[in-house]
């Protein structure tokens, strides 16, 4: 969305939990506006919903989601089940389903995954036969464990928002950590 930020809001994240029931909402500042974004968990949520949350979300930072430009993707989650490469391929990133399903972060796992799978390429064109089978193998266990972990908490965090907002949120001081860099400031809001 392209508006003008208030001062007081340009080094401002906002995540809201709540309101979107199974799903969440966030917010980041940029230069020339706001990058407004809502997820849900399918089969837990409608388009429609997230459209009308959204659109009562930007209303409250005086704006208007229809005069912004709005898109609705599919975001791919882990399945154990499928195989991360074929004869002469390999999935990585948001394509192999690894994405943070609480916030659908996927940035940062598709880099580290493209790493690996750069490295398995290398090998299959040393000769080695076995290196793209041995990505999906590599990414199964540095990401599968992890990535069943986070669906469930993501479930449980959305389905009892208000319990995991005072465990998972109140109780670190309402600050969240970005990998390694912290966001300067975040600003979390509770609606229930
Ligand atoms: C609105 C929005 C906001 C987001 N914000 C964040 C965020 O703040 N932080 C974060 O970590 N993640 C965020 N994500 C998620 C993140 O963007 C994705 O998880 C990440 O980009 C996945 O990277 P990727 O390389 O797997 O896929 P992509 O970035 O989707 O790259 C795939 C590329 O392949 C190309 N392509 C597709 N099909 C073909 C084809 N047949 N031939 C050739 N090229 C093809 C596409 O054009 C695209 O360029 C956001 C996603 C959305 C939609």
């Amino acid at each position: 969305m392209k508006a003008k930020v208030a001062p007081e809001r340009q080094e401002t994240a906002y995540f809201e939990f709540g309101s979107l029931k199974n799903g969440y909402i966030w917010n980041f500042p940029k230069a020339d506006g706001y990058s407004i974004s809502g997820g849900f968990l399918k089969g837990k949520g409608k388009p429609e919903e997230l459209r009308q949350e959204l659109t009562h979300y930007a209303q409250e930072f005086g704006l208007s989601l229809a005069d912004s430009h709005y898109e609705e993707y599919p975001l791919n989650l882990w399945s154990e089940q499928q195989p991360l490469h074929g004869e002469r391929s390999l999935l990585a990133g948001e394509a192999a389903g690894i994405l943070d399903p609480l916030t659908g972060e996927g940035i940062r796992p598709a880099m580290l995954t493209g790493v690996r799978a750069a490295e398995a390429i290398a090998k299959a064109l040393g000769g080695r036969s076995e290196a793209l089978a041995g990505y999906t193998q590599k990414i199964r266990e540095e990401w599968g464990a992890d990535m069943v972990l986070a669906q469930r908490l993501a479930g449980l965090f959305y389905q009892f928002p208000k319990i995991a907002y005072k465990v998972g949120v109140k109780t670190t001081g309402g600050r969240l950590n970005h990998g390694k860099n912290p966001l300067r400031r975040t600003a979390l809001q509770r609606r229930y």
